[in-house]
């Protein structure tokens, strides 16, 4: 499938009806372009990862000129390192998430050969049929850009994830005057962000998280605080630095992604005199446990919960130099992503049952702030934008919903709510669904990437909640048993009267099976194993038959 010369196709591949793994292709005149690529974290089945399906953009891959990347939030950037390799396509992207990327790289044998194109905001670049400018939007994390997308067809603005930050610390401008060109010069089309649109209340400022968390820390005179946050939340990280000046404290950073953070600002123009110091007087861990508590903060990632974070670590008292206890205090300034509060629960738990004070934005509603729009400001982006068309994104189904109806109650007019794997004409000033490809999303298992539909998954899901059996028997050249058959179950309870019992049905039965015929011998013994089970187990697990002939 490829765009003709007078329409613009955009289609979803991830993040619509669905929290992460945000991916949007555009195609125009034969040519494609991605934005996007990111991951969602599932946690379930022994797969933490969960990436966009690319099977249709590899299938279109000679005819795709470029993967544009937002910013550096691992939902938006975070399956290039597994996918790229598929497509093999030039990447555009601001300074920041270039450094970001390249670390990942660093990673990877084929590291060298991605080429990475870091683009400058204000500055529209061609990439194949569409112009392309990335232009500077405020949100949790440095470089963050919306990208103005323009064809002969007409112009697409994409947001990424963006906010209106009234305070003075988030550092990338909104760059206001440059929005209200872009609307002058006509928008097509407008895809936005939905995260918050749920929300009434006004969103604070990262000045506001400031002053809360200098309130809350200033509170407790003896304790060792440890604050987490998302390791890309630069502007926390310098928060918790300016008041650990103020309180009389110094900093040590635990673990590995905030470190990695650290070192992709030192490699861009974000790496102020002021980080610089700050990078430079980090205690050590080993330094940590020498000091007062009263003297220290720690910074540490796991604010979800992440069974690898350093926190968690922390928690489970698996830090070999640290050990919380009864005087720690552990601040939440972080958000909880739906999906997470289960895991965030339990390590909150497992901390306090280790004597440690934990402060959540359930009771100091203001230490964490969040980096998506509010209603407010989605209201002054369509006024900027003033676009022909509108497709609320990043949101689940909920919120994109309310997105569409609030867009419409400001006066967006040709509002289309959309799922991932819909594909979207835009011809004529008009937006119409052609078509629905049915997608589904891949699971990083191991070293192997595979769909999430895929046999292996399904039998996994099964055999976690039914458990394993399995039947094996000799069988002779006459087609005849040799001995009695072996069974195995695993996963399920079993009495060992129950087992003997079972044992002697399930042979029976296969016996029987064999002497009848010996054609799809596997299938039909499986067939009556599962009624055997269901019948006197109450269970439908995983069944395995296997057959060895031999010859004499
Ligand atoms: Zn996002
Ligand atoms: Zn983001």
């Amino acid at each position: 499938m490829l765009a003709k010369k007078d329409e613009l196709i955009i289609l979803p591949l991830g993040g619509l009806e669905q929290i992460g793994a945000n991916c949007t292709m555009i195609g125009h005149d034969g040519e494609w372009i991605i934005i996007d690529l990111g991951i969602a974290f599932y946690d379930r089945l022994g797969i933490e990862v969960l990436t966009p399906d690319v099977s249709f953009p590899v299938s279109v891959k000679d005819h795709i000129k470029g993967l544009l990347v937002t910013h550096a939030h691992e939902d938006h950037i975070g399956a290039i390192q597994y996918l790229w390799p598929q497509l093999r396509c030039p990447i555009y992207l601001t300074e920041f998430p270039a450094a970001i990327l390249r670390q990942k790289f660093k990673e990877y044998k084929w590291g060298d050969e991605v080429n990475v194109h870091v683009t400058q905001t204000r500055n529209p670049i061609d990439i194949g049929v569409f112009n392309v400018e990335f232009v500077s939007l405020s949100h949790s994390i440095l470089g963050s850009c919306g990208l103005n997308i323009k064809t002969s067809a007409g112009t697409v603005f994409h947001t990424g994830d963006w906010k209106i930050d009234s305070g003075a610390l988030l550092r990338d401008e909104m760059d206001e005057e440059r929005l209200i060109e872009i609307g002058k010069g006509g928008v097509g089309c407008l895809l936005c962000d939905s995260t918050n649109v749920l929300i009434d209340d006004e969103i604070g400022s990262e000045d506001d998280v400031r002053e809360a968390l200098i309130r809350v820390i200033s509170r407790y005179k003896k304790e060792r605080i440890t604050v987490t946050c998302f390791a890309s939340n630069i502007s926390r990280m310098e928060t918790v630095f300016h008041i650990a000046k103020k309180v009389g404290r110094r900093v040590a950073i635990i673990g590995r992604s905030m470190h990695r953070m650290m070192e992709a600002v030192a490699e861009t123009a974000y790496y102020s005199k002021e980080f610089k110091d700050n990078v430079g007087s980090v205690l050590t861990e080993e330094e940590v446990v020498d000091m007062p508590p009263e003297k220290v903060i720690l910074m540490c990632t796991g604010s979800q919960g992440e069974a690898r974070s350093a926190l968690h670590r922390l928690a489970r008292g698996e830090n070999r130099i640290i050990k919380l206890g009864s005087m720690d205090v552990v601040l939440f300034s972080s958000k909880v992503i739906p999906g997470n509060e289960l895991d965030i629960r339990e390590m909150q738990n497992l901390l306090v049952k280790n004597g440690v004070e934990v402060v959540a934005t359930d009771t100091e509603d203001d230490i964490h702030v969040s980096g998506h729009p509010s209603k407010d400001s989605l209201v002054k982006m369509y006024e900027w934008i003033k676009p022909q068309t509108f497709i609320p994104i990043h949101g689940d189904a909920r919120m994109l919903y309310a997105h569409k109806r609030f867009a419409e109650q400001s006066g967006l007019k040709n509002t289309l709510l959309a799922e991932s794997g819909d594909i979207i004409r835009y011809k004529d000033g008009t937006l119409e669904k052609v078509r629905h490809k049915d997608i589904s999303f891949d699971a990083i298992d191991g070293d192997n990437i595979i769909p999430m539909n895929a046999t292996s998954i399904r039998e996994r899901d099964v055999m976690s909640s039914n458990g394993h059996v399995s039947v094996s028997f000799v069988m002779s050249a006459h087609n005849r048993i040799s001995g009695t058959p072996n069974i195995r179950i695993n996963g399920i309870h079993v009495s060992r009267s129950d087992f003997k019992k079972l044992g002697k049905w399930i042979s029976q039965a296969v016996v029987s099976e064999v002497l009848k015929k010996p054609e799809a011998l596997e299938e039909r013994c499986e067939s009556v194993v599962r009624k055997i089970l269901a019948k006197h187990l109450n269970k439908k697990p995983v069944v395995a038959i296997h057959v060895h002939k031999t010859r004499s």
